[in-house]
């Protein structure tokens, strides 16, 4: 099968639907992304990106749109209380490329922003919210909620832990909610107090297994706020300012000012869910990618990073079957295999919450 001739349907236009999308096209193969929403868009908060992911961004022509908008992070620090350091670690560099140690603090919105820059216009649609998917065996069709109907010889389900691909294909796999929420908010550098690394170091706060981030964004001049505690499960919750404040009363009194100076309208609450790892993610046609495969906790950073480095392999995997030497079933069978110990692992240790009794900020280290 010549390289130009697959059909292929992106559904879902977050970190890992345009990532996929960029992976095929540096290998000259295009892939059609079909977002439900009338924007391209990301919830505000801060994330590492890890040195394996930058490798990708630089594989897809993107590192020096990315390097504009990152800052390079040496390190990660666990403290308690205001200011007693108790772990102080650089960042594990797995990639082969000793000289590219460093991971790049972005907002989201910027790796987001970045990765549609690369993706030709005409292969982006907004506003095709995926209602039904029918796998016929050896090509799948697609119905819109607006009316339109496509048919692809590889459909890549992106569309994030509540996966609707997921449920109508591959059966349900609900979210788990760890019975934390996370509230988030984007605040000036110096609305910090003083708190956040002038170093681009990322730094969190604990008090027992609830957590204080302060991840600074050089590029935007501010620092992404991200505290978790214990809460009532609701995909939206709704919390009085007080409720916050009472929360975060075991944090030291600089972060509780840090908080007390928020506007309520400026956080955005959400419960922390994830899935249990799942055994099949694809059919002779369909897989799934980042969240909707393997959707994980914060707590390791390694979510984006997932869905970045899933990209690459699938690309590669659909090249092969581009050029013939395998077929697309088997193409897909030879991404999941390869992708799901790795993300298996981290699924398991992103529930470890960081803690004051915490060994390493990195508990993936005695894995590698
Ligand atoms: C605040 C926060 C902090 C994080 N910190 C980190 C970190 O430090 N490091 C890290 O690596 N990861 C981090 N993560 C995780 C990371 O952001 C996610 O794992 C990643 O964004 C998942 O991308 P995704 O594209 O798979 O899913 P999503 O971002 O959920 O995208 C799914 C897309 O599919 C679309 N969609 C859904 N249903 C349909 C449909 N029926 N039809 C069409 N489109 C549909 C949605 O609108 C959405 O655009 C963090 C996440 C959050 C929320």
């Amino acid at each position: 099968m010549s390289t130009n001739s697959l059909r292929i349907a992106v559904i879902g236009g977050g970190i890992a639907g345009t990532a996929v999308a960029n992976a095929l096209k540096v290998r000259g193969i295009r892939a059609d992304v079909y977002e439900q929403a009338s924007e391209f868009a990301e919830v505000g908060a801060g994330i590492g990106l890890r040195p394996p992911s930058v490798n990708c961004f630089k594989k897809w022509d993107l590192y020096e749109a990315l390097e504009k908008v990152t800052s390079r992070s040496d390190l990660m620090e666990i403290i308690q209380g205001d200011d007693q350091v108790l772990i102080r670690e650089t960042w594990p560099v797995l990639t082969e490329d000793k000289t590219d140690a460093y991971a790049r603090l972005i907002h989201r919105a910027d790796v987001l922003d970045t990765l549609i820059a690369g993706v030709p216009e005409d292969q982006l649609h907004l506003n095709h919210r995926l209602t039904e998917i029918i796998d016929h065996g050896m090509y799948s069709e697609v119905k819109f909620a607006n009316g339109n109907k496509i048919e692809a010889d590889i459909v890549i389900a992106a569309d994030g832990i509540r996966s609707p691909i997921r449920g109508q294909v591959l059966g349900q796999h609900e979210p788990v909610y760890s019975g934390y929420l996370a509230h988030r908010v984007l605040i000036p550098f110096e609305a910090a107090l003083g708190m956040a690394s002038e170093e681009n170091i990322l730094r969190i706060y604990v008090d027992g297994d609830n957590s204080f981030y302060l991840l600074p964004l050089e590029n935007r001049n501010q620092v992404s706020v991200d505290i978790t505690v214990p809460g009532e499960f609701a995909w939206r919750p709704e919390l009085t300012k007080e409720e916050i404040m009472e929360s975060i009363k075991g944090f030291g009194p600089t972060l509780q000012k840090i908080v007390e100076n928020i506007k309520l309208e400026d956080i955005v609450s959400r419960p922390l869910c994830d899935l249990e790892p799942i055994s099949k993610w694809s059919t002779k046609t369909i897989t799934l990618i980042g969240d909707a495969a393997h959707a994980m906790l914060h707590n390791q950073g390694q979510g984006a990073n997932m869905a970045i480095q899933d990209a690459e392999v699938l690309a590669e995997a659909i090249s092969e079957a581009a050029a013939g030497t395998i077929t697309v079933a088997q193409s897909l069978q030879k991404y999941e295999e390869q992708r799901k110990p790795i993300t298996k692992l981290y699924q398991e240790l992103s529930r470890l919450f960081p803690t004051d009794q915490a060994e390493t900020a990195f508990p993936e280290k005695a894995h590698f």
